[in-house]
């Protein structure tokens, strides 16, 4: 039979058919340009992805984004679950940070909507785009480039000639270090276990994270009754947590939380994701982007992950389109290059704010606990500190 894909000219290859590499396909869904999406899960997948616990808390940026791709239409009514406010709790201290979002003139800080249903959504948007070919359950297995074009080599034998390689192949991308990009690894040595839960009280739209020295909580309020649990410890305790029967957890987690939403219960699998932070040393080489996750993988804390690879892929998106409305070639070094001044401009200090938030809540030492405890009231009687913080959790323009 013959391969459909064979020996095809692209003008873009992209690796991982992810929420970055469906986001970023969609933004150039008013040019010319022929697009490759090759994703080694296979298209059932892509069609139907399964729920991974990871609930996604999307700022107003990206709200806007995604309403403009259209990808927004697509989620479900009941899988939008609204943060009016946030709170923000040390230890076992009283005091509180409180986020509210009446102070940022909208109703709302943001909005959850599980992980699973942004890549549905992106690929209903995706797969009928006339300039995007989509290759599933194929793995693609190595790239080259050089000044005049770039190569990829798929797991079926087919190469893809193309003039410029986008990867967004994960924060563990292999597409990276085959073009000899160095990318330090940040091992937290904690994992997260995720999961959603039903409760008897109301959630109130309120979001809850729970510093508890070696621990953390965090409560997310879903669509009705329900919330994304979010439990960060160290790894050689976490298998604890997953080895509990649902109703041992349930009572764990409603314990942890001082029962303030009545009785709880597990509503999906436990999922549980080893932490670790990323950030690329460049984000181009020569006819080649890093875009999402492969870019900067975030400590998911600060909820910035998906935001920040959207706003990345809006503007390496911008920037191609510039491009060929200029009639400059797509690949070159200059077009590319803005892109990685851009990028790392709003990535940098979200990498390093998030880190040292997650050093300054998990450093169990005494200076560490009341160094937290200051930080907690600077943010409340400070208005200028508390707006900076809600401006990024709730914005990352692109
Ligand atoms: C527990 C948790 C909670 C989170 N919460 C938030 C949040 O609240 N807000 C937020 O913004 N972000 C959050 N994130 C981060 C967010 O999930 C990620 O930033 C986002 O999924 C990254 O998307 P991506 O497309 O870059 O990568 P991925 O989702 O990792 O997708 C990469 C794709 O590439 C494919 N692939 C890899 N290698 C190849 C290859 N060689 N050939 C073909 N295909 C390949 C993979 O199969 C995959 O489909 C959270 C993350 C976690 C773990």
């Amino acid at each position: 039979m013959e391969n459909p894909v064979a020996n095809k000219f692209f003008d873009i290859v992209v690796v991982g058919a992810g929420p970055a590499g469906l986001s970023f396909a969609r933004c150039l869904r008013d040019t010319d340009l022929k697009i490759a999406l090759v994703e080694r899960s296979p298209l059932k997948v892509l069609q139907n992805p399964p729920e991974d616990g990871r609930d996604i808390a999307l700022t107003h940026s990206s709200e806007r984004v995604l309403k403009e791709l259209g990808i927004w239409d697509h989620f479900p009514i009941n899988q939008i679950g609204n943060i009016r406010d946030a709170k923000v709790l040390n230890g076992k201290s009283a005091y509180v940070l409180h986020f509210d979002s009446k102070t940022t003139g909208s109703e709302y800080l943001g909005h959850l909507v599980p992980n699973h249903v942004i890549r549905r959504a992106a690929y209903e948007m995706v797969k009928n785009q006339e300039n995007v070919t989509i290759i599933a359950g194929v793995d693609v297995i190595d790239t080259e480039t050089n000044l005049s074009g770039g190569s990829v080599a798929l797991s079926n034998g087919s190469t893809l000639n193309c003039t410029l390689v986008i990867a967004a192949d994960s924060r563990f991308s292999d597409m990276r270090k085959k073009m000899g990009i160095d990318a330090p690894m940040h091992d937290f040595g904690r994992t997260v276990i995720v999961c959603e839960m039903t409760h008897s009280k109301p959630h109130n739209d309120t979001a809850f994270e729970c510093f508890h020295y070696e621990q953390t909580l965090a409560i997310l309020p879903m669509y009705g009754d329900k919330s994304s649990v979010v439990v960060t410890l160290p790894t050689d305790k976490s298998q604890h947590l997953l080895d509990m029967s649902a109703n041992e957890f349930a009572s764990d987690i409603q314990q942890r939380f001082g029962g303030q939403l009545g009785d709880m219960k597990l509503a999906t699998k436990r999922h549980a994701y080893p932490l670790m932070g990323v950030y690329a040393e460049k984000f181009v080489k020569t006819r080649f982007a890093l875009l999402g996750d492969a870019a900067v993988g975030m400590h998911p804390v600060t909820a910035h992950g998906f935001n920040l690879g959207l706003s990345g892929a809006y503007t390496l998106a911008t920037e191609i389109k510039t491009a060929v409305a200029k009639g400059i070639d797509i690949g070159a070094a200059s077009v590319l290059g803005k892109y990685q001044a851009k990028h790392r401009a709003v990535a940098r200090p979200l990498y390093i704010g998030t880190n040292a938030l997650v050093k300054l809540f998990t450093d169990t030492s005494m200076p560490g606990r009341i160094l937290r405890g200051a930080a907690l009231r600077l943010g409340n009687i400070l208005p200028p500190v508390k707006k900076k913080i809600v401006q990024q959790l709730t914005e990352i323009d692109p």
